[in-house]
């Protein structure tokens, strides 16, 4: 059982990856919890004025952590704790001014309010490994020769992959080697609200000129433009301008530009018309390569055990590697002492998965050649022979699937094959799931193999 001190601790440092900096240095300090007792939360706040704020507006928030924390809490309370109500037992306060400042200090962001740029994201702190080496070459080549190499760069994965570190760290390379160009970064929500604001109030044309004389546009996650039709519309406008004028797009989406929907395909062409590089996975070795990497620029010193610990049990994503750390980065700040794999392991167990099914290559590649009764060489050697085509897509399309393996990582399995061919075998063995039963039922048959086989 956390106290209340870990829990509040564990609570303060995921939610301040999901709200700004001002907001959580204003909101969130003075804050802790002062009791947990049958699935209810007492959080103390200074004033009355900070308890209407987080009631109002980040009690789910808190509630969903505080349940990631702990999932017998069912409620939570606040309370304004004046001088006088304050128990004389009371621990001294954890997150004095000091350690707040100093916890934030990596996030410290000096976003610059022309570009919208951080200068947290660059190229130097993005670790690179199979799963993304490819997004991370098409964006360094974007970034030394704007608007003439891919146009657009289009670049797809999985939320907390770093897609929006990759983007920022190209606007910021860009910038620094030519100080006056012009450029700005905007997630697709916000470009989406400004256009529907200026279409309101009789400013779209002046919005318009503004985004077209950019020499780069860098918008990130552009899947919310499904079903915006009015601002697709204009949005393709500046699309075009841009590109006609040889001016650099950089965009990032959650999917593939042919998994969005509702976007028009003249949109959708236009995504399509440059490189598109997706962002897998990243293995077990490359998350301790970034852990080892946010411990050296945090400052924070743990052992091999524990972040191979962490590597292994954390398999979501990236961000998630990275509320680990401020875990116990937080419980090395409080106690001051490092923390061991006991107590780490302590410290994580909420965030930290069921072990899931897994599976490896080797499994995979046994499973389908043993189905298709043919040699596992046939599968992973280059050979034209019409009979080997099908059980090698089916093989690709495995791995991406079951390992959420990168293409180029996949094409490199067999043979020397580029993305393009194992990422066309992943959309047609998909799309024949759809329409063909026959297949749809050996890959769940193939699927059962590797499974069982553990
Ligand atoms: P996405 O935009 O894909 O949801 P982000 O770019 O926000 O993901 O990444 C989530 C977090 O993980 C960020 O703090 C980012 O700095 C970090 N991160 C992602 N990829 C890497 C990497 N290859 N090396 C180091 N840090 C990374
Ligand atoms: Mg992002």
């Amino acid at each position: 059982m956390m106290t209340n001190e870990e829990l509040w601790q564990s609570v303060l440092a995921q939610v301040q990856f999901d709200v700004s900096r001002a907001n959580f240095a204003t909101w969130f300090k003075n804050t802790k919890v002062v009791s947990n007792k049958e699935g209810e939360v007492l959080i103390s706040v200074p004033n009355t004025f900070s308890k209407e704020w987080l009631s109002s507006k980040y009690q789910s928030l808190i509630l969903k952590v505080l349940r990631s924390c702990d999932n017998n809490i069912r409620l939570i309370s606040f309370s304004v704790e004046s001088s006088s109500t304050c128990s004389p037992k009371a621990r001294p306060q954890i997150q004095s001014d000091d350690s707040m400042d100093s916890q934030l200090q990596f996030l410290e962001l000096k976003v610059n309010p022309i570009t919208n740029l951080n200068p947290h994201y660059t190229f130097d702190n993005f670790v690179v490994g199979s799963f993304n080496e490819l997004a991370h070459a098409a964006s360094w080549a974007v970034s030394e020769k704007p608007g003439h190499v891919y146009n657009p760069l289009f670049i797809y994965g999985g939320v907390g992959l770093g897609k929006t570190h990759l983007l920022q760290a190209t606007g910021n390379k860009l910038s620094k080697l030519s100080p006056n160009i012009k450029i700005a970064y905007t997630p697709a929500e916000r470009l989406i609200s400004k256009i529907i604001e200026s279409i309101r109030n009789g400013e779209i044309e002046n919005l318009k000129k503004k985004l077209c004389c950019l020499d780069v546009l860098i918008v990130d996650d552009v899947q919310f433009f499904a079903g915006k039709e009015k601002t697709q519309e204009e949005f393709f406008y500046i699309y075009n301008t841009l590109y006609q004028n040889q001016k650099q797009i950089i965009l990032s989406s959650d999917r593939q530009p042919s998994a969005i929907p509702a976007i028009t395909e003249r949109l959708r062409s236009r995504f399509e018309g440059g490189m598109i590089a997706d962002i897998g996975c990243p293995d077990v070795e490359t998350k301790i390569a970034i852990l080892k990497n946010k411990c050296d620029e945090r400052q924070i010193n743990l052992t091999d055990d524990i972040l191979e610990f962490i590597a292994i049990n954390i398999q979501k994503n990236i961000r998630e590697l990275e509320g680990a750390l401020s875990r116990l980065a937080m419980y090395q700040r409080i106690n001051q002492k490092v923390p061991d794999i006991l107590i780490a392991k302590k410290l994580l167990k909420n965030i930290v998965v069921a072990p899931q099914k897994s599976t490896t290559f080797k499994r995979i590649v046994q499973a389908v050649s043993s189905f298709y009764e043919i040699s596992q060489d046939d599968i992973l050697l280059p050979t034209r022979r019409k009979e080997i085509v099908k059980p090698r897509q089916v093989a690709m399309f495995l791995l991406r699937s079951e390992l959420k393996e990168s293409y180029p990582s996949i094409g490199r399995r067999f043979q020397g094959k580029d993305h393009t061919t194992a990422m066309y075998a992943f959309e047609k063995i998909s799309q024949k799931m759809e329409e063909d039963q026959v297949i749809f039922n050996e890959i769940n048959t193939i699927k059962q193999k590797i499974y069982s086989e553990l």
